[in-house]
């Protein structure tokens, strides 16, 4: 166990919710899981957990990378309206001059440039230089909603700084605290986000002692909250206890009624657990029908063909649903076998689960694994909002209302936010 993680374990160490706290552990978390980097942005197809698509692209897959750039040098771009100037590489203004509206570069342009460094993936730290720093890619085939992704994550945590709002809730990127209550609430009325209370009681309660049906031992102590059960769970093995509960309940009840002198209150108990259990394995079925619907529908409704920009759209709706559904989709879909997004952030990212069979969990606290929800649902409402074209804003203000009428207020108040 790694001496930055155990620290969670100390008493009281849950109540605090420090963003100096939370950055070691990223960058413990950043150093030890090899790569060097904290996974802000989705992991695309091919990335680190290759996903085969639902939907395979009708000709071939997308180009990854572009044989020559656009003539940005000349700078021509920077006749347009509110045009921007953030001192970075010349090509991410480019970007943001051809493909951005107006209104979005007013944006940028009333708090301090965030600098751009070019990376061969996107992501931000929050802990570099004054703002942070966005790293994003140039000369792949979707640099424009990279960039647009990760400067949503840059603004998320300047405007939550310059508001007052990082310091009073403690928190890093918290400008998106102002639309979390809308994306849960579209979040259920989507069927993506529902009640999963019945699932954790009766692991607390009773502890899970199984192999799955295999060889491999699977245990969780009687007594353990969500937390200190969700640690326990590699990727897969939510969904593998979801399935178990199943029939556990049907057992547990029987086993009730067929004691020596059945105890009506236990009997009650185990009926009502059954119901539940039986209630939520019921959502998760539907969950997973209504995730591959909204696939379908957004490749119909884009029609990418072999644009990898507009693959990069559809793959940031992927990437709310994923983080929406914490990250249970995937672990359904790495139990089962049965691909359903082509796109999220790697396991544990949205959930208090361990990451791989080797590391630990990311995240120590609901609030932890949320924060990673809303930051990123933010960034993805970000970069809809931003492009020119306004397909994918469209359909996501569709799909999820109650979100972009928020966004949509509290993108115009930001004008207000002194700086
Ligand atoms: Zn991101």
């Amino acid at each position: 166990m790694r001496k930055c993680i155990d620290l969670e374990s100390q008493p009281g160490f849950q109540q605090i919710y420090s963003p100096e706290l939370q950055q070691a552990i990223d960058r413990g978390l950043a150093g030890h899981s090899g790569t060097g980097v904290v996974d802000w942005g989705y992991t695309p197809p091919g990335g680190t957990k290759p996903v085969k698509p639902v939907n395979p692209p009708k000709n071939v897959n997308p180009p990854t990378a572009v044989d020559k750039l656009p003539d940005y040098k000349n700078g021509n771009h920077y006749k347009v309206k509110n045009a921007v100037k953030l001192g970075s590489d010349d090509y991410f203004d480019y970007l943001f001059n051809m493909h951005g509206t107006p209104e979005m570069r007013a944006i940028i342009n009333m708090f301090p440039p965030i600098p751009i460094v070019q990376e061969n993936r996107g992501f931000f730290r929050n802990w570099e230089g004054e703002y942070g720093a966005v790293h994003t890619r140039k000369g792949s085939g979707h640099d424009i909603g990279t960039l647009f992704h990760e400067y949503g994550h840059a603004l998320d945590h300047m405007m939550g700084i310059k508001s007052g709002l990082n310091d009073s809730l403690s928190t890093t990127l918290g400008y998106s605290t102002l639309v979390m209550p809308q994306f849960i609430e579209d979040g259920v009325d989507m069927g993506l986000v529902f009640d999963d209370s019945a699932y954790w009681e009766y692991i607390e309660a009773n502890g899970i002692d199984t192999t799955f049906g295999g060889n491999t031992k699977f245990k969780i102590a009687k007594g353990s909250d969500r937390q200190h059960a969700e640690e326990k769970m590699k990727p897969g093995d939510h969904w593998r206890v979801m399935d178990y509960l199943l029939g556990k309940v049907k057992v547990d009840l029987k086993n009730a009624n067929n004691a020596k002198n059945p105890d009506p209150v236990k009997v009650k108990r185990a009926e009502e657990m059954k119901a539940r259990i039986e209630k939520l394995h019921d959502l998760h079925i539907k969950r997973i029908k209504i995730a591959k619907d909204i696939v379908t529908q957004l490749e119909d409704a884009i029609n990418p063909g072999m644009d990898s920009e507009l693959y990069y759209q559809i793959w940031s709706v992927h990437d709310i649903i994923d983080g929406l559904s914490g990250g249970e989709i995937f672990d359904y879909a790495e139990s089962t076998g049965e691909s359903v997004l082509d796109a999220g952030h790697p396991p544990g990212y949205f959930s208090m689960r361990k990451q791989d069979d080797r590391e630990g969990p990311r995240n120590y606290s609901v609030e932890g694994a949320q924060r990673s929800t809303r930051v990123e649902i933010f960034a993805q409402f970000y970069q809809f909002y931003s492009y020119q074209d306004k397909s994918m804003y469209k359909i996501m203000a569709k799909l999820m209302p109650k979100s972009a009428k928020q966004f949509e207020k509290i993108m115009k108040d930001s004008y207000n936010i002194k700086v």
